[in-house]
């Protein structure tokens, strides 16, 4: 039940994350080489947006260890674009991106993402509750089993 529900939030959170991902596309997309033949350019177009929609996806189902999403996707799309649009795409990657992070940390923190899956009683180093999964049977997760270990000597 459990898996579900947090399936469930995790599809209702990509649905979200797709508008990044658009809004990416959208900016980006006359950019891609306008010197290209028709078909070029659509093939780039189609690859562009699913880039942006694989980051997405992966933010949103991994938002805590996809580390520099936004260094990956413009690694990822970059050959799309000519020379002089490199700098406008890094950019525009690195915005979008961020507004998306910064849009799973207001949904991590308002506990849209918990769905009464156990998570780690550590506090991080930001001060914001550690949302690893804990070690089975324990309270903390694989980075804060020492505060455990603690715990139990104590
Ligand atoms: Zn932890």
């Amino acid at each position: 039940m459990e898996a579900s529900h947090m399936e469930q939030q995790t599809l209702r959170l990509q649905g979200c994350m797709y508008q990044y991902s658009r809004a990416i596309y959208r900016t980006l997309k006359d950019f891609i080489d306008p010197y290209a033949d028709v078909q070029s350019r659509l093939a780039s177009r189609r690859a562009v947006l699913l880039a942006c929609e694989q980051t997405m996806e992966r933010l949103a189902g991994d938002p805590l260890y996809f580390s520099k999403p936004d260094r990956a996707l413009f690694q990822d799309i970059r050959r799309h674009f000519p020379i002089t649009a490199q700098a406008h795409v890094a950019w525009t990657v690195n915005q979008g991106v961020a507004a998306a992070v910064t849009f799973i940390e207001e949904q991590i923190e308002a506990g849209a993402l918990d769905g009464g899956v156990a998570r780690c009683r550590a506090t991080t180093r930001k001060g914001r509750p550690c949302q690893r999964t804990p070690l089975p049977e324990r309270d903390y997760c694989p980075s804060h089993q020492h505060l455990e270990q603690r715990r139990v000597a104590a």
